[in-house]
Protein backbone atom coordinates (compact mmCIF):
# COMPACT_ATOMS: atom_id res chain seq x y z
CA UNK A 1 0.00 0.00 0.00
CA UNK A 2 3.18 2.02 0.41
CA UNK A 3 2.70 3.18 -3.39
CA UNK A 4 -0.99 4.73 -2.57
CA UNK A 5 -0.19 9.02 -2.08
CA UNK A 6 -1.88 11.35 0.30
CA UNK A 7 -1.70 14.60 0.25
CA UNK A 8 -3.38 16.65 2.94
CA UNK A 9 -3.86 20.46 2.62
CA UNK A 10 -3.64 22.10 6.22
CA UNK A 11 -2.27 20.84 9.82
CA UNK A 12 -4.63 21.60 11.49
CA UNK A 13 -6.25 19.10 13.92
CA UNK A 14 -8.11 17.57 11.44
CA UNK A 15 -5.62 17.26 8.92
CA UNK A 16 -2.89 15.92 11.77
CA UNK A 17 -5.25 13.23 12.65
CA UNK A 18 -6.13 12.28 9.37
CA UNK A 19 -2.43 12.12 8.56
CA UNK A 20 -1.60 10.00 11.54
CA UNK A 21 -4.17 7.52 10.92
CA UNK A 22 -3.34 6.98 7.47
CA UNK A 23 0.50 7.13 7.85
CA UNK A 24 -0.09 4.51 10.40
CA UNK A 25 -1.63 2.18 8.14
CA UNK A 26 1.69 2.83 5.63
CA UNK A 27 0.12 4.87 3.05
CA UNK A 28 2.55 7.74 2.04
CA UNK A 29 1.23 10.90 3.31
CA UNK A 30 2.69 14.27 2.89
CA UNK A 31 0.98 17.21 4.70
CA UNK A 32 1.30 20.19 2.99
CA UNK A 33 0.97 23.92 5.59
CA UNK A 34 1.30 27.35 4.58
CA UNK A 35 1.95 28.09 8.13
CA UNK A 36 5.47 28.05 9.58
CA UNK A 37 4.13 25.90 12.47
CA UNK A 38 1.10 22.94 12.84
CA UNK A 39 -1.99 23.16 14.75
CA UNK A 40 -3.55 25.85 12.51
CA UNK A 41 -6.42 27.52 15.16
CA UNK A 42 -4.43 26.01 18.22
CA UNK A 43 -1.81 28.63 18.10
CA UNK A 44 -0.07 31.04 20.81
CA UNK A 45 1.35 34.52 20.54
CA UNK A 46 4.66 35.66 21.93
CA UNK A 47 4.20 38.01 25.25
CA UNK A 48 7.36 39.95 26.83
CA UNK A 49 8.90 36.31 25.66
CA UNK A 50 5.88 33.87 26.84
CA UNK A 51 4.13 31.32 25.07
CA UNK A 52 0.12 32.47 25.44
CA UNK A 53 -2.30 29.93 24.21
CA UNK A 54 -4.36 32.47 21.86
CA UNK A 55 -6.56 30.22 19.84
CA UNK A 56 -8.51 27.31 21.64
CA UNK A 57 -7.99 27.16 25.69
CA UNK A 58 -10.61 24.83 26.81
CA UNK A 59 -9.88 21.00 26.23
CA UNK A 60 -12.73 18.90 26.59
CA UNK A 61 -13.77 15.28 24.90
CA UNK A 62 -10.25 13.63 25.68
CA UNK A 63 -12.27 10.09 25.08
CA UNK A 64 -11.32 11.95 21.02
CA UNK A 65 -7.97 11.88 21.91
CA UNK A 66 -7.35 8.55 23.98
CA UNK A 67 -9.59 6.42 21.13
CA UNK A 68 -7.16 8.30 18.50
CA UNK A 69 -3.91 7.26 19.80
CA UNK A 70 -6.00 3.62 20.64
CA UNK A 71 -6.53 3.43 17.03
CA UNK A 72 -2.36 3.83 16.57
CA UNK A 73 -1.08 1.66 18.86
CA UNK A 74 -0.23 4.43 21.68
CA UNK A 75 -1.49 6.07 24.78
CA UNK A 76 -2.43 9.56 25.54
CA UNK A 77 -1.25 9.82 28.94
CA UNK A 78 2.51 8.92 27.82
CA UNK A 79 2.11 11.13 24.63
CA UNK A 80 1.29 14.39 26.48
CA UNK A 81 -0.02 15.69 30.70
CA UNK A 82 -3.49 16.59 30.86
CA UNK A 83 -4.96 17.33 34.24
CA UNK A 84 -8.41 17.60 34.65
CA UNK A 85 -9.78 20.65 36.73
CA UNK A 86 -11.98 20.75 39.42
CA UNK A 87 -13.79 24.19 38.34
CA UNK A 88 -14.83 23.97 34.75
CA UNK A 89 -15.45 27.84 34.39
CA UNK A 90 -16.19 30.40 36.92
CA UNK A 91 -19.09 33.35 36.24
CA UNK A 92 -19.39 36.61 36.77
CA UNK A 93 -22.19 39.21 36.21
CA UNK A 94 -22.15 42.99 36.34
CA UNK A 95 -24.67 42.91 39.59
CA UNK A 96 -21.77 41.63 41.55
CA UNK A 97 -23.10 38.30 41.89
CA UNK A 98 -20.80 34.87 40.82
CA UNK A 99 -20.96 31.02 40.08
CA UNK A 100 -18.71 28.67 39.57
CA UNK A 101 -19.90 25.22 37.83
CA UNK A 102 -17.89 21.99 38.55
CA UNK A 103 -16.81 19.39 37.41
CA UNK A 104 -18.90 17.43 40.17
CA UNK A 105 -22.38 17.58 38.96
CA UNK A 106 -23.42 17.90 43.01
CA UNK A 107 -20.95 20.51 43.69
CA UNK A 108 -22.43 22.15 40.84
CA UNK A 109 -26.38 21.97 42.01
CA UNK A 110 -24.99 23.42 45.37
CA UNK A 111 -23.65 26.03 43.89
CA UNK A 112 -26.43 27.30 42.08
CA UNK A 113 -28.86 26.11 44.62
CA UNK A 114 -26.82 29.05 47.02
CA UNK A 115 -26.94 31.14 43.86
CA UNK A 116 -30.17 30.54 42.57
CA UNK A 117 -32.40 28.92 45.03
CA UNK A 118 -33.75 25.20 45.53
CA UNK A 119 -36.38 25.29 42.24
CA UNK A 120 -33.56 26.50 40.11
CA UNK A 121 -30.87 23.40 41.41
CA UNK A 122 -33.35 21.23 40.39
CA UNK A 123 -34.10 22.52 36.91
CA UNK A 124 -30.78 21.93 36.60
CA UNK A 125 -30.61 18.38 38.24
CA UNK A 126 -32.99 17.91 35.26
CA UNK A 127 -31.09 20.06 32.47
CA UNK A 128 -27.95 17.46 33.12
CA UNK A 129 -30.83 14.40 32.71
CA UNK A 130 -31.83 15.63 29.21
CA UNK A 131 -27.94 16.79 28.51
CA UNK A 132 -26.66 13.86 29.49
CA UNK A 133 -29.21 11.72 27.43
CA UNK A 134 -28.96 14.13 24.33
CA UNK A 135 -25.41 13.42 24.20
CA UNK A 136 -25.43 9.65 24.33
CA UNK A 137 -27.80 9.65 21.81
CA UNK A 138 -25.63 11.90 19.54
CA UNK A 139 -22.68 10.40 20.08
CA UNK A 140 -22.94 7.35 17.94
CA UNK A 141 -25.76 8.91 15.28
CA UNK A 142 -23.71 12.00 14.73
CA UNK A 143 -20.78 12.72 16.11
CA UNK A 144 -19.06 9.50 15.19
CA UNK A 145 -20.98 8.86 11.93
CA UNK A 146 -20.42 9.93 8.92
CA UNK A 147 -22.04 13.12 7.90
CA UNK A 148 -25.91 11.64 7.33
CA UNK A 149 -29.63 12.73 5.78
CA UNK A 150 -31.96 13.66 7.81
CA UNK A 151 -34.00 10.50 7.21
CA UNK A 152 -30.63 8.41 7.55
CA UNK A 153 -30.27 9.84 10.85
CA UNK A 154 -33.54 9.34 12.02
CA UNK A 155 -33.08 5.80 11.67
CA UNK A 156 -30.01 5.49 13.38
CA UNK A 157 -31.54 7.51 16.53
CA UNK A 158 -33.97 4.96 16.68
CA UNK A 159 -37.21 4.92 18.88
CA UNK A 160 -35.86 6.29 22.25
CA UNK A 161 -33.40 8.56 20.64
CA UNK A 162 -36.28 9.86 18.28
CA UNK A 163 -38.56 9.98 21.42
CA UNK A 164 -35.77 12.11 23.12
CA UNK A 165 -35.29 14.66 20.23
CA UNK A 166 -39.23 14.92 20.30
CA UNK A 167 -39.31 15.92 23.95
CA UNK A 168 -36.74 18.15 23.37
CA UNK A 169 -38.44 19.98 20.10
CA UNK A 170 -35.64 20.08 17.45
CA UNK A 171 -37.61 23.13 16.12
CA UNK A 172 -37.20 25.28 19.24
CA UNK A 173 -33.92 27.68 19.80
CA UNK A 174 -31.23 27.19 22.41
CA UNK A 175 -32.86 30.15 24.30
CA UNK A 176 -36.33 29.55 23.73
CA UNK A 177 -35.67 25.86 25.43
CA UNK A 178 -33.93 27.44 27.90
CA UNK A 179 -37.13 30.09 29.09
CA UNK A 180 -38.80 27.04 29.83
CA UNK A 181 -36.04 25.07 31.73
CA UNK A 182 -34.70 28.05 34.13
CA UNK A 183 -36.40 30.88 35.72
CA UNK A 184 -33.03 33.03 36.56
CA UNK A 185 -32.28 34.75 33.70
CA UNK A 186 -28.53 34.84 34.76
CA UNK A 187 -28.36 30.64 34.56
CA UNK A 188 -30.47 31.50 30.84
CA UNK A 189 -27.88 33.32 29.84
CA UNK A 190 -24.87 31.06 31.55
CA UNK A 191 -26.07 27.80 29.58
CA UNK A 192 -27.47 29.25 26.08
CA UNK A 193 -23.51 30.79 26.04
CA UNK A 194 -22.77 27.32 24.45
CA UNK A 195 -24.30 27.83 21.59
CA UNK A 196 -21.10 30.26 20.93
CA UNK A 197 -18.52 27.04 21.25
CA UNK A 198 -20.09 26.02 17.60
CA UNK A 199 -20.01 30.08 16.49
CA UNK A 200 -23.40 30.78 16.75
CA UNK A 201 -26.40 33.08 18.31
CA UNK A 202 -28.40 30.84 20.69
CA UNK A 203 -31.48 33.04 19.39
CA UNK A 204 -30.65 30.85 15.83
CA UNK A 205 -28.93 27.75 17.37
CA UNK A 206 -31.33 24.51 17.83
CA UNK A 207 -32.13 23.55 21.06
CA UNK A 208 -29.90 20.48 20.45
CA UNK A 209 -27.24 22.23 20.92
CA UNK A 210 -27.59 22.00 24.81
CA UNK A 211 -25.45 19.45 24.36
CA UNK A 212 -22.62 21.05 24.03
CA UNK A 213 -23.33 22.20 28.13
CA UNK A 214 -22.95 18.51 28.53
CA UNK A 215 -19.56 18.04 26.63
CA UNK A 216 -18.21 20.82 28.95
CA UNK A 217 -19.81 19.35 32.19
CA UNK A 218 -18.40 15.62 31.53
CA UNK A 219 -15.04 17.37 31.88
CA UNK A 220 -12.36 19.91 31.15
CA UNK A 221 -8.66 19.30 31.42
CA UNK A 222 -5.42 21.88 30.78
CA UNK A 223 -2.54 20.66 28.88
CA UNK A 224 1.04 21.03 30.26
CA UNK A 225 2.83 23.22 27.63
CA UNK A 226 -0.35 24.54 26.75
CA UNK A 227 -3.05 23.91 24.18
CA UNK A 228 0.21 23.78 21.23
CA UNK A 229 1.15 20.64 23.16
CA UNK A 230 -1.62 18.83 21.77
CA UNK A 231 -0.65 19.96 17.87
CA UNK A 232 3.17 19.18 18.39
CA UNK A 233 2.31 15.99 19.80
CA UNK A 234 0.40 14.91 16.77
CA UNK A 235 2.47 16.13 14.36
CA UNK A 236 5.82 14.26 16.58
CA UNK A 237 3.57 10.87 15.98
CA UNK A 238 2.69 11.52 12.58
CA UNK A 239 6.04 11.90 11.86
CA UNK A 240 6.99 8.72 13.71
CA UNK A 241 4.86 6.85 11.32
CA UNK A 242 6.81 8.45 8.54
CA UNK A 243 4.49 11.22 7.50
CA UNK A 244 6.17 14.05 5.45
CA UNK A 245 5.58 17.90 6.11
CA UNK A 246 5.67 20.69 4.51
CA UNK A 247 5.76 24.12 5.93
CA UNK A 248 5.28 27.70 4.72
CA UNK A 249 4.58 25.86 1.52
CA UNK A 250 0.55 27.08 0.10
CA UNK A 251 -1.58 24.75 -1.92
CA UNK A 252 -2.62 26.37 -4.65
CA UNK A 253 -4.28 23.84 -7.11
CA UNK A 254 -6.22 20.74 -6.70
CA UNK A 255 -5.77 19.49 -9.80
CA UNK A 256 -8.61 16.58 -11.34
CA UNK A 257 -7.82 14.54 -14.26
CA UNK A 258 -10.59 11.99 -15.59
CA UNK A 259 -12.80 12.79 -13.19
CA UNK A 260 -10.60 12.04 -10.12
CA UNK A 261 -8.29 14.04 -8.01
CA UNK A 262 -4.42 13.51 -9.30
CA UNK A 263 -2.19 16.03 -7.18
CA UNK A 264 -1.92 19.40 -5.83
CA UNK A 265 -0.04 21.93 -6.84
CA UNK A 266 2.17 24.48 -4.89
CA UNK A 267 3.01 27.79 -4.55
CA UNK A 268 6.24 26.73 -5.21
CA UNK A 269 5.13 25.90 -8.47
CA UNK A 270 5.84 22.08 -7.80
CA UNK A 271 2.88 19.54 -8.59
CA UNK A 272 3.07 16.65 -6.45
CA UNK A 273 0.80 13.65 -7.45
CA UNK A 274 -2.01 11.92 -5.10
CA UNK A 275 -4.10 9.24 -5.08
CA UNK A 276 -6.36 11.02 -2.25
CA UNK A 277 -6.47 14.84 -1.34
CA UNK A 278 -7.51 15.99 2.23
CA UNK A 279 -8.49 19.10 2.23
CA UNK A 280 -8.44 20.50 5.69
CA UNK A 281 -8.65 24.46 5.14
CA UNK A 282 -12.28 25.70 5.42
CA UNK A 283 -14.47 24.52 2.73
CA UNK A 284 -15.90 28.19 2.11
CA UNK A 285 -12.30 28.21 0.38
CA UNK A 286 -13.21 25.29 -1.62
CA UNK A 287 -16.71 26.76 -2.43
CA UNK A 288 -14.71 30.20 -3.79
CA UNK A 289 -12.68 28.59 -5.82
CA UNK A 290 -9.24 29.16 -3.90
CA UNK A 291 -8.14 25.75 -4.59
CA UNK A 292 -9.33 26.06 -8.52
CA UNK A 293 -12.28 25.12 -10.59
CA UNK A 294 -12.12 21.79 -10.98
CA UNK A 295 -12.51 21.39 -6.80
CA UNK A 296 -15.11 23.90 -6.59
CA UNK A 297 -17.10 21.05 -7.39
CA UNK A 298 -16.16 19.55 -3.89
CA UNK A 299 -18.97 21.68 -2.21
CA UNK A 300 -22.22 23.25 -2.28
CA UNK A 301 -22.11 26.23 -4.33
CA UNK A 302 -24.74 28.11 -2.21
CA UNK A 303 -22.56 29.78 0.78
CA UNK A 304 -23.72 29.26 4.39
CA UNK A 305 -24.21 31.88 6.71
CA UNK A 306 -21.03 32.26 8.76
CA UNK A 307 -20.30 31.13 12.33
CA UNK A 308 -18.52 33.93 14.78
CA UNK A 309 -15.36 35.23 14.35
CA UNK A 310 -13.45 37.07 17.74
CA UNK A 311 -11.13 39.22 18.86
CA UNK A 312 -8.62 38.17 21.31
CA UNK A 313 -5.70 39.90 23.31
CA UNK A 314 -3.22 37.89 24.36
CA UNK A 315 -2.35 39.34 27.70
CA UNK A 316 0.93 39.49 29.84
CA UNK A 317 -0.59 41.45 33.09
CA UNK A 318 -1.03 41.53 36.23
CA UNK A 319 -4.88 41.74 37.61
CA UNK A 320 -5.94 42.40 41.38
CA UNK A 321 -9.33 42.43 42.86
CA UNK A 322 -11.23 39.60 41.87
CA UNK A 323 -9.89 35.56 42.33
CA UNK A 324 -10.32 34.04 39.09
CA UNK A 325 -10.02 31.26 37.52
CA UNK A 326 -8.69 29.60 34.81
CA UNK A 327 -11.66 29.99 32.78
CA UNK A 328 -14.01 33.09 33.57
CA UNK A 329 -16.90 34.63 32.00
CA UNK A 330 -18.35 37.86 32.59
CA UNK A 331 -21.79 39.03 31.26
CA UNK A 332 -23.42 42.30 30.81
CA UNK A 333 -27.17 41.88 31.66
CA UNK A 334 -28.60 42.32 27.92
CA UNK A 335 -27.21 39.01 26.33
CA UNK A 336 -29.56 39.48 22.92
CA UNK A 337 -28.34 43.23 22.09
CA UNK A 338 -24.38 40.98 21.55
CA UNK A 339 -25.65 38.43 18.80
CA UNK A 340 -28.40 41.55 17.30
CA UNK A 341 -25.05 43.56 17.63
CA UNK A 342 -22.61 40.62 15.92
CA UNK A 343 -25.25 38.92 13.59
CA UNK A 344 -27.83 41.89 12.21
CA UNK A 345 -25.78 44.52 12.60
CA UNK A 346 -22.48 42.93 11.74
CA UNK A 347 -20.67 45.60 14.20
CA UNK A 348 -18.64 44.46 17.54
CA UNK A 349 -21.52 44.31 20.57
CA UNK A 350 -21.86 47.39 22.36
CA UNK A 351 -22.36 44.79 25.66
CA UNK A 352 -19.49 41.72 24.67
CA UNK A 353 -19.58 38.40 27.47
CA UNK A 354 -16.29 38.62 28.16
CA UNK A 355 -14.41 35.06 28.07
CA UNK A 356 -10.32 35.43 30.01
CA UNK A 357 -8.34 32.43 30.57
CA UNK A 358 -5.82 32.93 33.35
CA UNK A 359 -3.43 30.32 31.73
CA UNK A 360 -1.18 29.79 34.66
CA UNK A 361 -3.87 29.02 37.02
CA UNK A 362 -4.99 25.45 37.88
CA UNK A 363 -8.04 25.29 40.46
CA UNK A 364 -7.35 28.74 42.07
CA UNK A 365 -3.64 29.37 42.24
CA UNK A 366 -2.96 32.49 41.12
CA UNK A 367 0.69 33.14 40.07
CA UNK A 368 2.59 36.22 41.59
CA UNK A 369 3.40 38.95 39.51
CA UNK A 370 2.40 39.25 35.54
CA UNK A 371 0.18 36.17 34.17
CA UNK A 372 -0.71 34.95 31.00
CA UNK A 373 -4.51 35.58 29.69
CA UNK A 374 -6.15 35.11 26.75
CA UNK A 375 -9.30 37.73 26.53
CA UNK A 376 -11.72 37.05 23.80
CA UNK A 377 -14.78 38.30 23.02
CA UNK A 378 -17.37 37.28 19.74
CA UNK A 379 -17.52 39.57 16.69
CA UNK A 380 -18.79 39.41 13.09
CA UNK A 381 -16.74 37.15 10.39
CA UNK A 382 -16.25 40.50 8.40
CA UNK A 383 -12.62 40.14 7.93
CA UNK A 384 -12.98 40.48 4.17
CA UNK A 385 -14.57 43.27 4.51
CA UNK A 386 -13.90 46.78 5.84
CA UNK A 387 -11.69 46.79 8.30
CA UNK A 388 -12.69 47.21 12.12
CA UNK A 389 -11.82 50.93 13.00
CA UNK A 390 -9.65 51.95 15.92
CA UNK A 391 -12.18 53.73 17.39
CA UNK A 392 -14.82 50.19 17.49
CA UNK A 393 -11.53 48.57 18.60
CA UNK A 394 -10.89 51.11 21.10
CA UNK A 395 -14.69 51.02 22.31
CA UNK A 396 -14.55 47.21 22.24
CA UNK A 397 -11.77 47.06 24.74
CA UNK A 398 -12.82 49.82 26.74
CA UNK A 399 -16.30 47.74 27.35
CA UNK A 400 -14.44 44.96 28.33
CA UNK A 401 -12.34 46.54 30.75
CA UNK A 402 -15.57 48.29 32.32
CA UNK A 403 -17.09 45.35 32.48
CA UNK A 404 -14.07 43.37 34.30
CA UNK A 405 -14.38 46.30 36.56
CA UNK A 406 -17.59 45.94 37.29
CA UNK A 407 -17.21 42.47 38.37
CA UNK A 408 -14.17 43.65 40.57
CA UNK A 409 -11.41 43.24 38.54
CA UNK A 410 -8.67 45.35 37.25
CA UNK A 411 -6.62 44.42 34.48
CA UNK A 412 -3.28 46.42 33.63
CA UNK A 413 -3.31 46.69 29.49
CA UNK A 414 -0.20 48.91 28.51
CA UNK A 415 0.86 49.30 24.93
CA UNK A 416 3.58 46.70 25.16
CA UNK A 417 1.93 43.80 27.04
CA UNK A 418 -0.75 42.59 24.71
CA UNK A 419 -0.73 41.14 21.17
CA UNK A 420 -4.58 41.70 19.55
CA UNK A 421 -6.32 39.39 16.84
CA UNK A 422 -9.32 40.33 14.98
CA UNK A 423 -11.54 39.07 12.33
CA UNK A 424 -9.35 40.86 9.47
CA UNK A 425 -6.02 38.88 10.55
CA UNK A 426 -7.92 35.55 11.30
CA UNK A 427 -9.59 35.83 7.38
CA UNK A 428 -6.06 36.35 6.74
CA UNK A 429 -4.95 33.32 8.25
CA UNK A 430 -7.86 31.18 7.33
CA UNK A 431 -8.81 32.13 3.75
CA UNK A 432 -12.32 32.59 2.76
CA UNK A 433 -13.60 32.58 6.23
CA UNK A 434 -14.00 36.47 7.04
CA UNK A 435 -12.61 35.06 10.21
CA UNK A 436 -14.98 32.89 10.85
CA UNK A 437 -13.34 30.81 13.72
CA UNK A 438 -15.79 27.88 13.16
CA UNK A 439 -16.81 27.14 9.57
CA UNK A 440 -21.31 27.86 9.11
CA UNK A 441 -23.08 28.87 11.54
CA UNK A 442 -25.26 26.28 13.24
CA UNK A 443 -28.24 27.98 13.08
CA UNK A 444 -31.90 26.94 12.18
CA UNK A 445 -32.89 23.40 13.17
CA UNK A 446 -31.43 21.67 9.65
CA UNK A 447 -28.48 23.26 10.08
CA UNK A 448 -26.22 20.16 11.15
CA UNK A 449 -26.90 18.37 8.11
CA UNK A 450 -25.57 21.42 5.83
CA UNK A 451 -22.03 21.36 6.61
CA UNK A 452 -19.92 19.08 4.34
CA UNK A 453 -19.22 15.75 4.93
CA UNK A 454 -16.14 14.21 4.92
CA UNK A 455 -16.52 12.42 1.39
CA UNK A 456 -16.79 15.51 -1.11
CA UNK A 457 -18.43 15.24 -4.43
CA UNK A 458 -15.24 15.02 -6.51
CA UNK A 459 -13.81 11.64 -6.47
CA UNK A 460 -10.66 11.34 -4.18
CA UNK A 461 -10.90 14.37 -2.81
CA UNK A 462 -12.08 14.56 1.16
CA UNK A 463 -12.79 17.31 3.53
CA UNK A 464 -11.64 17.09 7.50
CA UNK A 465 -12.06 20.25 10.13
CA UNK A 466 -14.00 22.36 11.65
CA UNK A 467 -15.91 23.74 8.90
CA UNK A 468 -17.03 20.00 7.98
CA UNK A 469 -19.44 17.31 10.18
CA UNK A 470 -19.08 16.48 12.98
CA UNK A 471 -18.62 20.05 13.36
CA UNK A 472 -16.09 22.64 15.25
CA UNK A 473 -13.95 22.80 18.74
CA UNK A 474 -10.46 20.88 19.05
CA UNK A 475 -11.93 17.33 19.49
CA UNK A 476 -15.21 17.54 16.81
CA UNK A 477 -12.19 18.80 14.32
CA UNK A 478 -9.74 15.58 15.42
CA UNK A 479 -13.33 13.68 15.08
CA UNK A 480 -13.75 14.86 11.51
CA UNK A 481 -9.96 13.56 10.70
CA UNK A 482 -10.66 10.66 11.58
CA UNK A 483 -14.21 10.06 9.56
CA UNK A 484 -11.83 11.88 6.61
CA UNK A 485 -9.35 8.88 7.37
CA UNK A 486 -12.03 6.31 7.72
CA UNK A 487 -13.67 7.53 4.49
CA UNK A 488 -10.38 7.20 2.36
CA UNK A 489 -9.41 3.54 3.82
CA UNK A 490 -12.51 2.47 2.68
CA UNK A 491 -12.25 3.99 -0.33
CA UNK A 492 -8.67 1.87 -0.96
CA UNK A 493 -10.64 -1.20 0.50
CA UNK A 494 -8.84 -1.23 3.65
CA UNK A 495 -12.04 -0.99 6.58
CA UNK A 496 -14.97 -1.73 7.50
CA UNK A 497 -15.22 1.00 9.86
CA UNK A 498 -17.80 2.96 9.40
CA UNK A 499 -18.80 4.79 11.82
CA UNK A 500 -15.70 5.71 13.71
CA UNK A 501 -16.21 4.12 16.66
CA UNK A 502 -13.69 2.71 18.92
CA UNK A 503 -13.92 0.54 22.03
CA UNK A 504 -14.13 2.90 24.82
CA UNK A 505 -16.27 5.32 23.71
CA UNK A 506 -17.42 8.94 25.52
CA UNK A 507 -20.74 8.12 27.29
CA UNK A 508 -23.05 5.28 27.46
CA UNK A 509 -26.36 4.92 25.61
CA UNK A 510 -29.05 5.59 28.94
C1 LIG B 1 -9.68 32.15 19.37
C2 LIG B 1 -10.23 30.74 19.27
C3 LIG B 1 -10.74 30.12 20.40
C4 LIG B 1 -11.24 28.82 20.31
N1 LIG B 1 -11.64 28.19 21.47
C5 LIG B 1 -11.87 26.85 21.44
C6 LIG B 1 -11.92 26.11 22.66
O1 LIG B 1 -11.73 26.67 23.75
N2 LIG B 1 -12.14 24.77 22.59
C7 LIG B 1 -12.26 24.13 21.38
O2 LIG B 1 -12.42 22.88 21.38
N3 LIG B 1 -12.18 24.81 20.21
C8 LIG B 1 -11.97 26.14 20.21
N4 LIG B 1 -11.79 26.82 19.05
C9 LIG B 1 -12.06 26.14 17.77
C10 LIG B 1 -10.95 25.17 17.38
O3 LIG B 1 -9.70 25.77 17.56
C11 LIG B 1 -11.12 24.79 15.91
O4 LIG B 1 -12.44 24.32 15.67
C12 LIG B 1 -10.16 23.68 15.48
O5 LIG B 1 -8.86 23.86 16.00
C13 LIG B 1 -10.13 23.71 13.96
O6 LIG B 1 -9.30 22.69 13.44
P1 LIG B 1 -9.29 22.42 11.89
O7 LIG B 1 -8.98 20.96 11.71
O8 LIG B 1 -10.53 22.93 11.26
O9 LIG B 1 -8.04 23.20 11.32
P2 LIG B 1 -7.66 24.75 11.36
O10 LIG B 1 -7.22 25.08 12.72
O11 LIG B 1 -8.70 25.58 10.73
O12 LIG B 1 -6.36 24.73 10.44
C14 LIG B 1 -6.42 24.61 9.04
C15 LIG B 1 -5.01 24.69 8.52
O13 LIG B 1 -5.02 24.61 7.10
C16 LIG B 1 -4.05 25.49 6.59
N5 LIG B 1 -4.42 25.79 5.21
C17 LIG B 1 -5.61 26.28 4.77
N6 LIG B 1 -5.59 26.41 3.43
C18 LIG B 1 -4.36 26.00 3.02
C19 LIG B 1 -3.74 25.90 1.74
N7 LIG B 1 -4.38 26.23 0.61
N8 LIG B 1 -2.47 25.44 1.68
C20 LIG B 1 -1.80 25.07 2.80
N9 LIG B 1 -2.35 25.15 4.04
C21 LIG B 1 -3.62 25.60 4.14
C22 LIG B 1 -4.11 26.70 7.53
O14 LIG B 1 -2.92 27.45 7.49
C23 LIG B 1 -4.33 26.03 8.87
O15 LIG B 1 -3.12 25.76 9.53
C24 LIG B 1 -11.27 28.13 19.08
C25 LIG B 1 -10.76 28.74 17.94
C26 LIG B 1 -10.22 30.03 18.03
C27 LIG B 1 -9.58 30.65 16.81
Amino acid sequence: MAEKKVVVIGAGIGGLTAALELGHLGLDVTVIERGAVAGGKVAAEWVNGQPIDSGPTVFTMRWVFDELLDSVGLRLDRELKLKPLNTLARHFWADGSALDLHADPLASEAAIEAFAGAQEAENFRKFCDTTRALYGVMDAAFIRAQRQNLPSFMASLGPRGLALLTRIGPMKTLWSSLQTQFTDPRLRQLFARYATYCGSSPWQAPATLSLIAQVEMDGVWSVEGGMVELAQCLTRLCQQVGVRFRFQTHCEHISVKNGKVAGVQLSTQEQLPADRVIFNGDAAALRQGLLGAPAQKAVAATPAPRSLSAVTWALHAKTQGLALDRHNLFFWPDYASEFQDIFERQQLPKQPTVYLCAQDRQDQQAPAGPERLLCLVNAPATGDQQALSDQSLAQCEAQCLTLMQQCGLSLELTPHNHVVSTPQKFHHRFPATGGALYGQATHGWMSIFSRPGAQSAVPGLYLSGGSVHPGPGVPMAAMSGRLAAAAVRASLGLTKTFPVGATSGGMSTP
